[in-house]
């Protein structure tokens, strides 16, 4: 096993192969502020890539209700059990990583889900997560019972446990973009990359009997066009791009800027030891802190407290990043704000879109003289 750097841990860790960071490496983050769990992502990924024969069941893209939620079926719970006690001493974990807490002779911890672990997706998901009692019907901030939604696709890991799992190493991490791709013509289907993944976001095709996983949408980011899910996202959660690693950070790079600048983007259960790439804006109306460290590490807290400073208008440049989301398909490689705007442009420095702030009102007279009728402003 090598040593490796793992940024997140602030530590090195132990892995299979030599630490080998791709050129760049495709990430995102999601607001999950924003997220209304509409499924639109869920279908774009779906009839874009998993509609064929064996993969009725399979979402690449899913959106789960924490803290119940799952797909499979308590893929997290199941991870975290098995990886047992986990600490932090600040910003360093002192607990143990799925590589880690191997045993002699295995890469890793895991499990194989059964066939109807992934039976029921999202079904009784929206349960809050505890009763209201009577004396306290009324309403305060953060509520006392709680949800939010939590979309999931493969993370595209540094160091990806599925890759390393493979006895056909049928599964590589390209070193233009960092996007982990899965060879189907190499698979015979053992299924390692199942048990391996802590995420679940490879899944077995029972028809064709080889294993599949989230591609990133590979041939529209070749062509600088972000993927299906970030492209159609309704609620305009999603900020896709390349991530840096602490030392080449880039300020003017709007996914660098909310995980390393703002620190208001964290990685997604980080004490698994993966590194995973796709990043996550932690819920502010969540009445459980302690939650949101288990989930997102320990800058859960501060990001919730810089994602509200914002709100309150007190941080242009981050509130902008987040209003370029899904303002164009293109990938957003730089942003600026000025004069109230936010403008985001190409990986050439070609100007792609330009939004305002804030949104001006326009309240048109009752009467319009053009067609003789009166309108009723409503907004
Ligand atoms: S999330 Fe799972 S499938 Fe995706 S790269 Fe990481 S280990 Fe592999
Ligand atoms: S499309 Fe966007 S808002 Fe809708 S469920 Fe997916 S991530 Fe959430």
């Amino acid at each position: 096993m090598a040593k490796v750097f793992n940024w997140q841990l602030n530590r090195e860790m132990t892995y299979r192969f030599e630490e080998a960071r791709p050129q760049r490496q495709a990430g995102a983050v999601f607001d999950t502020n924003k997220c209304i769990a509409c499924q639109t992502c869920t279908m774009a990924c779906k009839t874009t890539w998993t509609s064929g024969k064996g993969q009725e069941f399979m979402f690449w893209n899913n959106v789960e209700t924490k803290p119940w939620g799952s797909y499979p079926m308590a893929w997290d719970v199941k991870i975290l059990n098995t990886l047992g006690a986990q600490s932090w001493d600040g910003n360093t974990y002192t607990g143990k990583t799925i590589f880690e807490s191997a045993e002699q002779g295995e890469y890793h911890v895991g499990y194989l889900p059964d066939d109807m672990d992934y039976a029921g997706p999202n079904r009784g998901e929206d349960e809050l997560s505890s009763v209201m009692s009577e004396e306290k019907f009324y309403l305060k901030m953060p509520h006392d019972a709680w949800f939010f939604y939590l979309p999931r696709i493969c993370n595209h890991c540094t160091y990806p446990a599925c890759l390393q799992s493979c006895p056909r190493t049928s599964i590589y991490k390209r070193p233009e973009d960092g996007i982990v791709l899965l060879d189907q013509s190499r698979c015979r289907g053992y299924r390692e990359c199942v048990r391996a993944c802590p995420y679940k976001k490879v899944m077995y095709n029972h028809v064709t009997r080889v294993s599949e996983k989230c591609v990133l949408c590979y041939p529209a980011v070749e062509k600088g066009v972000q993927t299906r899910c970030m492209r159609t996202c309704i609620g305009k959660i999603r900020t896709f791009g390349f991530v840096s690693p602490p030392d080449k950070v880039r300020e003017d790079n709007p996914v660098d800027f909310l995980v390393h600048v703002r620190k208001v983007a964290l990685p997604l259960l980080p004490q698994l030891g993966l590194e995973p790439n796709i990043y996550y804006i932690p819920p502010i109306h969540v009445g459980s802190q302690a939650f949101l460290r288990m989930m997102f590490g320990p800058g859960a807290e501060q990001a919730v407290a810089t994602y509200k400073n914002a709100m309150e208008g007190n941080d242009p440049e981050l509130l902008g990043v987040l209003m370029l989301n899904v303002s164009t398909d293109r990938i957003i490689h730089k942003f600026n704000v000025s004069n109230g705007q936010v403008a985001g442009f190409g990986e050439n420095g070609q100007e792609l879109v330009r939004v305002p702030l804030k949104e001006p009102t326009i309240v048109r007279p009752a009467f319009d003289p053009t067609l003789a009728v009166y309108r009723y402003n409503t907004a």
